[in-house]
């Protein structure tokens, strides 16, 4: 009898081993579950804040903003609205969509030519009425070789969303521009949520298809009575 009780105690105390070997494992694995998906919201107008620092870095995104060696600009250099969306944005790896009604603030659109050049895949649609004004990022970003597709419609294409590795959502009330990132009241969301990506992707996805420009009419039949 001893020698199988000898054996038992021997396995009980493998066993044992074992587990708390794999305890620590257990535990991260139970944490990276509980992990609360990103839930943001960035409220304007943003502090003047100097973003060298994130538009320069190579690696950007992840680090807090540091200032650049030898900026001697007299801005602040801390956390803004508008570092925090733009960390955000260059957060990405794979993929962005932007879906925005104005798009002329120099920094968001330095931002999107910065992930472009890492090979990010950007696609970005537009309102055809705002992006001729003077200001808009949209030339130079089709200049940098950025989709851009835009509507032809008299209806504002009014969204303001953008889409990150298809996986976090930006939303919110704020066109990119430095005047409504300056001076006006406005909200953007930042989500991790797969429901609302897919809903927001699909949109997207929708308009792109609809803006194509091969679908686009030369000579818009205009409305009787103008
Ligand atoms: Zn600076």
């Amino acid at each position: 009898m001893r020698p199988l009780r000898w054996r038992v105690a021997a396995v009980a105390a493998a066993g044992l081993a074992l587990a708390l070997e794999a305890l620590p494992w257990a535990l991260r694995w139970l944490r990276a579950r509980r992990r609360r998906p990103r839930r943001e919201v960035l409220f304007f107008p943003s502090q003047v804040t100097c973003t060298e620092a994130l538009l320069q870095a190579p690696g950007a995104g992840a680090a807090p903003a540091q200032p650049p060696a030898g900026c001697l600009c007299r801005l602040p250099h801390g956390e803004s609205s508008l570092s925090r969306l733009l960390r955000a944005l260059l957060a990405a790896r794979a993929s962005l969509e932007l879906c925005l009604f104005a798009f002329s603030n120099p920094q968001l659109g330095r931002a999107v030519q910065l992930l472009h050049q890492r090979g990010v895949h950007v696609r970005v649609v537009t309102d055809c009425d705002y992006m001729a004004l003077n200001g808009s990022q949209i030339g130079l970003l089709r200049k940098a070789g950025i989709q851009v597709r835009h509507d032809q419609d008299l209806g504002y294409m009014h969204h303001k969303f953008a889409i990150v590795d298809k996986k976090v959502l930006i939303t919110g009330s704020l066109n990119w521009t430095t005047q409504a990132i300056q001076n006006n009241r406005e909200n953007v969301l930042i989500m991790e949520d797969e429901e609302y990506v897919r809903l927001f992707l699909e949109e997207f996805e929708r308009i792109w298809e609809e803006f194509n420009p091969t679908k686009y009419r030369f000579f818009p039949q205009k409305k009787r009575g103008h």
